[in-house]
């Protein structure tokens, strides 16, 4: 089993417009190396009103960035207003798609029966879902994350094969990490990463559990994630705020170099 490529996503939630994602790419452009790319792979979620001019951007400039998305609907097309289906993004040559932030969780209401049809239906149009879990600080407090991560990593990979866990991402975000300045330990965070590692091996066999990237989420930063990297069942990171600063952005993605 080759080992597995760590995974560096920038998640810009509803930041950055397009002008602003030009030139946050173009910073990005003379930050990361070869070397960068070779040693790590590394994608960026832009607003859906972006991804053209995203697209644009890295393809003409030849950059190793894989466009992401941050959701999309599980239906091919129809009236749905407001909504953006999977293949619109394949378009655009999205890689990857987040599932289940617990952003649309919570504020949205997404439940766990539509991430699983969202993950189905990115995989469907040929892209790599990143399917989001974690636990609230109450769940932590209460000793419930290990039910609760393992509830929702369950739901969103049941219906799938095992080749297609095996080329998943699965992000794990405490909530109470996110946006918070928190980051969990790295000891804790790769306890939570192991068990996930270990519910896959159940439900979905040795293979798919040994090639499955885990990430984590939560205050990464260029000053934590060395360690957080190092942990042996952290795969990447999945990384909010500070994605918006290409030069923080960078020194995540060259966390080898610290
Ligand atoms: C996120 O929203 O996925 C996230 C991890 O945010 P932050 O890095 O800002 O905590």
């Amino acid at each position: 089993m080759p080992a597995r490529k760590p995974l560096i996503s920038g998640n810009w939630k509803m930041n950055l417009n397009h002008f602003e994602a030009t030139s946050t790419l173009d910073k990005l452009r003379y930050l990361l190396t070869k070397d960068d790319y070779e040693a790590v792979d590394v994608s960026v979620h832009a607003p859906f009103t972006d991804i053209r001019t995203v697209q644009t951007f890295l393809e003409s400039e030849k950059v190793s960035i894989s466009i992401g998305a941050q959701n999309c609907h599980w239906e091919t097309n129809g009236a749905f207003t407001g909504e953006i289906a999977p293949g619109m993004l394949a378009k655009l040559n999205v890689a990857y798609v987040i599932v289940g932030h617990s952003e649309r969780r919570e504020i949205f209401g997404e439940t766990d029966i539509e991430v699983a049809r969202k993950v189905t239906a990115v995989f469907a149009n040929g892209m790599t879902p990143i399917l989001c879990c974690g636990e609230t600080l109450a769940e932590r407090e209460g000793e419930a994350t290990h039910g609760k991560v393992t509830g929702q990593v369950h739901a969103g990979i049941d219906a799938l094969s095992a080749e297609q866990v095996a080329a998943m991402v699965i992000a794990y975000e405490p909530i109470w990490a996110i946006g918070t300045g928190r980051t969990a330990s790295s000891e804790d965070a790769q306890q939570v990463c192991a068990w996930i590692r270990a519910k896959v091996a159940e439900m979905k066999g040795a293979d798919a559990a040994a090639a499955v990237r885990i990430q984590y989420g939560g205050s990464v930063k260029g000053t934590n994630a060395a360690e957080l990297m190092a942990q042996p069942d952290i795969d990447g990171a999945l990384v909010g705020g500070a994605a918006l600063d290409a030069d923080e952005f960078a020194r995540i993605v060259q966390y080898r170099l610290a």
